[in-house]
């Protein structure tokens, strides 16, 4: 094989092995690798488990200052913690549970093969709704 050959190909394959990794930091950054979304499919409505600490039940309220709405979690770390992602536009954020959410969450319930069924959402289109990494991880109470 000529030299010149052989270069241009080991070119082609370094650009094609550059453009999926970039491709695959780009899906890894708003990919949710803890169980928060996970909890947030299993019981939808019930503020059961805590978004931040996702192996503790929510026992405890609190009040998004200047929203008004509760969100329950397991302790007050918990809420500076996703108070201050809020307020630095950082992993969480809040906003309205919309269509384009179900359709997030459904692909994710597909991704990562869950073994429960895919809840019904439609009932919950419109609420004040807790996110991490831009998915849905808990409904919040006015
Ligand atoms: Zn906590």
């Amino acid at each position: 094989m000529n030299t010149l050959l052989f270069l241009r190909i080991t070119i082609l394959i370094l650009i094609i092995f550059t453009l999926i990794s970039l491709f695959r930091i780009k899906e890894e950054f708003n990919r949710v690798t803890d169980e928060s979304v996970v909890n947030f499919l299993r019981y939808p409505g019930e503020q059961k488990k805590c978004p931040h600490m996702t192996g503790n039940l929510a026992s405890s309220n609190f009040t998004i200052p200047e929203l008004g709405y509760t969100i329950k979690l397991c302790c007050s770390g918990c809420f500076n913690s996703i108070l201050n992602g809020i307020n630095n536009n950082q992993v969480y954020s809040i906003g309205e549970f919309n269509l384009d959410d179900i359709d997030d969450l459904e692909k994710y319930h597909l991704e990562r093969n869950l073994e429960f069924s895919f809840p019904d959402l439609n009932q919950y289109l419109g609420r004040m709704t807790l996110y991490k990494n831009e998915l849905p991880v808990q409904l919040l109470v006015s």
